[in-house]
């Protein structure tokens, strides 16, 4: 068994811009697990907003090199099982190497992943394409350069609802609507109901993490479905989420990979929740991994690849259409320049 390394520099095509960051380049560590020649690969984006770096990452994971080696042959469950005591905090570095470990798995088993969870891939949800926060005039410029069906639009400024309202003009396609925690519970209710009619499917994490009696007053009064982002972040929040969201965003790198999340969607399914898996600025690695979840969701948020200049894999590739999943088996994917 081998683990090894691979740093990226993901170049946006845009400048990213949300309510509380921006960003034009992305770190990235693509880890990949070799064993009885076939290889797995997984990622995970370096984010400055959760102290999580390329190194540390690195050095996260060079800690449980030997646990990997010692279980190589077990299901990628088991594995995290055993090497979670050692990433408990690590939630992004454990996040690319389970994804690593599924990947090999599946190779292993010449099945893709979602062929081995029975999933259908012509359930797969649309994806949405991700709008960050600019002038009202450099968004709908992004919007005509980009059809697409479904729009995420990033909001928090002091001016969001006269941007939908201008958006709308240039476009017919359905909104969803992040405020990443920017808005006050009176603010997001009232909004909720001049957003429906102005073609908005859901909100996304309106309001502050820390808010939950307004979290409350906006899940009984919103216009529209309420989903957490910020709010569930891992297994022991979907219970808590269900008192006060629709539904619930899960992002791999947050709960540490596809064994919690698999765990989550579960849950929250069971609990009547909405499930939907968003990704973070990621190439083709991380999406080809959500994309063979994305069959038993109801949302699905993977447009990482699309918003950079380079990639560093093939994969699942994702058009304004469908979702195209490639021959190969894991999660599809296979690195450029890895021999
Ligand atoms: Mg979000």
């Amino acid at each position: 068994m081998k683990i090894e390394y691979h740093q990226y520099q993901l170049q946006l095509k845009d400048t990213f811009r949300i309510s509380h960051a921006s960003r034009d380049v992305q770190p990235s560590l693509v880890v990949s697990v070799s064993h009885d020649g076939v290889t797995g690969f997984g990622e995970a984006a370096a984010t400055s907003y959760y102290g999580v770096t390329v190194e540390s990452m690195m050095k996260a994971l060079q800690k449980v090199e030997q646990i990997v080696e010692n279980h190589i042959e077990e299901p990628p469950e088991i594995i995290w099982e055993k090497i979670y005591p050692e990433l408990k905090t690590e939630t992004f570095a454990l996040c690319a190497l389970d994804m690593a470990l599924h990947d090999l798995y599946g190779k292993r088993k010449q099945q893709p992943l979602y062929k081995l969870w029975n999933l259908d891939p012509a359930k797969v949800p649309q994806t949405s394409y991700t709008i960050g926060i600019a002038s009202t005039e450099e968004m709908i410029r992004k919007i005509k350069d980009f059809p697409w069906p479904l729009y995420k639009i990033k909001l928090g400024t002091d001016h969001d609802i006269e941007i939908i309202k201008e958006l709308r003009k240039h476009t017919n396609s359905v909104f969803r609507i992040d405020a990443n925690v920017a808005w006050a519970a009176y603010q997001a209710i009232e909004n909720s109901h001049v957003l429906k009619e102005l073609n908005v499917e859901f909100l996304e994490q309106p309001l502050a993490v820390d808010d939950l009696e307004g979290q409350k007053l906006l899940y009984q009064n919103s216009a529209l479905p309420v989903i957490a982002d910020e709010s569930c972040i891992v297994e022991s929040d979907v219970e808590k989420c269900a008192e006060y969201f629709h539904g619930v965003n899960i992002k791999l790198t947050k709960c540490g990979g596809i064994t919690p999340a698999l765990r989550m969607i579960a849950k929250a399914k069971a609990l009547g929740l909405k499930t939907m898996v968003g990704c973070m600025t990621e190439s083709t690695v991380g999406i080809s991994a959500i994309a063979q979840l994305a069959p038993m969701l109801d949302y699905v948020d993977m447009d990482g690849a699309l918003l950079l200049k380079n990639d560093t894999a093939t994969g699942v590739k994702i058009t304004s259409e469908k979702v195209i999943y490639p021959s190969e088996n894991g999660t599809g994917v296979k690195l450029f320049k890895f021999e």
